[in-house]
């Protein structure tokens, strides 16, 4: 056998860890090279962490610990996307997301077949909270892979901070990374499951055998993944009481339906979406730091679900939109600077009791009146809601006049 001595390295398992430096010192290991028709003795070079199969894992770190590498792999590659994309001018939502799955969420998911149950479980195995919760959403945006996924859809709707990702996210039509990390996991379950008579079967009956012997409270791979199905209610139907063996072979030969078990994730991700709180009028919104806020409510009320993702918008036209969308314009509303809400007057129209949110310069303040008639030529009835107006099928002309309005904001009130 040949193989290529520079790419070579040697990682020494042990569980003791003064084992391993003393080993590291007396024990030399190394290949023969061939050089000028005689064989040199080549040491190879001793190292904590090595790569094996596109991972990086060692005896001194857990098993997870190869993401960080994944994690600096996938943040070059999300600067470089975009960087890329802006300098095409082809930064725009459409092709951004596809490149992000193609591009950075494959590197954010390699090999998370077997690291994934760690991070699965980081959502899923802690308690609801006190108005019964599951805040999985939360949770999901303490995980610095998700981390990545957020700063790229900030970078895609020109905001800074969003005072709730959670418009972010539906904004663009995504979930946090964990659904499709559950998606990977629980397709190589069943494809394990129908490697029957193969080796990899056999590996995995022994991890379900582990797992129900510690009832999947240990920290091996079947532990972790059978406490996933559990905490989703996706726990499959096996004896209880049954023979250790018999439960084992039932486990083994279940396959998991995925379509069903991403269903209750999502809907444990959009759970604040459907909570009662948000069928207040936006205006009559009483913020209490409670979740979930004002900007869900308004977003629901006057925003609607996205329809801009399947028209090609120009990016400065688009910006204004997204942004207004996402309430990340510098309405009055959105500057408190200690006013209690019915102080932030509109600077605009001056008008007394008018306070300046998204409603009111879309709708309502006459300092934009010549900017809204190009309704009517979108087809807009009189009459039309906010919300029937911002789902227009015409989200290029929507987007001008929107961006007519910033425009026209931004000279009244004395800038450029
Ligand atoms: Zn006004």
């Amino acid at each position: 056998m040949s193989v290529h001595t520079h790419k070579c390295e040697v990682v020494y398992f042990h569980p003791d860890r003064n084992h391993r430096l003393l080993a590291s010192q007396v024990l030399k290991v190394g290949l023969r090279r061939i050089v000028d028709n005689q064989y040199l003795f080549q040491e190879i070079k001793w190292v904590n962490r090595a790569r094996y199969l596109g991972l990086y894992y060692g005896p001194d770190s857990p098993f997870e610990s190869c993401t960080d590498e994944l994690f600096d792999a996938g943040q070059r590659a999300m600067y470089a996307v975009i960087s890329k994309l802006r300098r095409k001018g082809l930064f725009i939502p459409r092709i951004a997301l596809r490149c992000f799955d193609s591009q950075i969420r494959a590197i954010l998911s390699y090999g998370v077949q077997v690291w994934g149950p760690h991070f699965l479980l980081q959502l899923l195995d802690r308690p609801r909270d006190i108005q019964g919760r599951y805040c999985y959403f939360d949770r999901a945006m303490e995980d610095r892979m998700v981390g990545i996924q957020r700063t790229f859809l900030r970078s895609l709707a020109s905001v800074g901070r969003v005072p709730d990702n959670r418009l972010l996210f539906r904004e663009f039509g995504q979930q946090p990374l964990h659904i499709h990390w559950a998606t990977l996991i629980y397709r190589f379950w069943n494809k394990l499951v129908k490697a029957k008579n193969n080796i990899f079967h056999n590996v995995f009956r022994e991890e379900i055998r582990m797992a129900l012997l510690s009832d999947c409270t240990g920290s091996s791979w079947g532990s972790l993944v059978l406490r996933g199905l559990r905490c989703l209610g996706h726990w499959p139907d096996i004896p209880v009481d049954g023979e250790l063996e018999v439960r084992v072979n039932v486990l083994a030969s279940k396959e998991i339906n995925i379509d069903a078990l991403v269903l209750t994730l999502k809907e444990r991700f959009d759970e604040d979406w459907v909570n009662p709180r948000l069928h207040v009028q936006p205006r009559e919104f009483v913020s209490d730091g409670a979740k979930p806020g004002v900007k869900m409510c308004r977003y629901t009320h006057w925003m609607g679900l996205p329809q801009h993702t399947t028209s090609y918008i120009p990016m400065v036209v688009y910006t204004s939109l997204l942004r207004f969308r996402l309430g990340a314009w510098a309405l009055e509303v959105n500057r408190p600077t200690g006013r209690p809400r019915e102080q932030r007057w509109c600077r605009v129209c001056n008008h007394p009791n008018s306070v300046e949110d998204e409603y009111h310069v879309l709708m309502e303040c006459v300092g934009y009146a010549e900017v809204r008639a190009n309704f009517a030529r979108l087809g807009v009835v009189q009459g039309a809601t906010m919300l029937q107006i911002m789902s227009i099928e015409d989200q290029l002309g929507l987007a001008r006049i929107i961006h007519g309005i910033r425009r026209t904001r931004l000279s009244m009130m004395g800038r450029t």
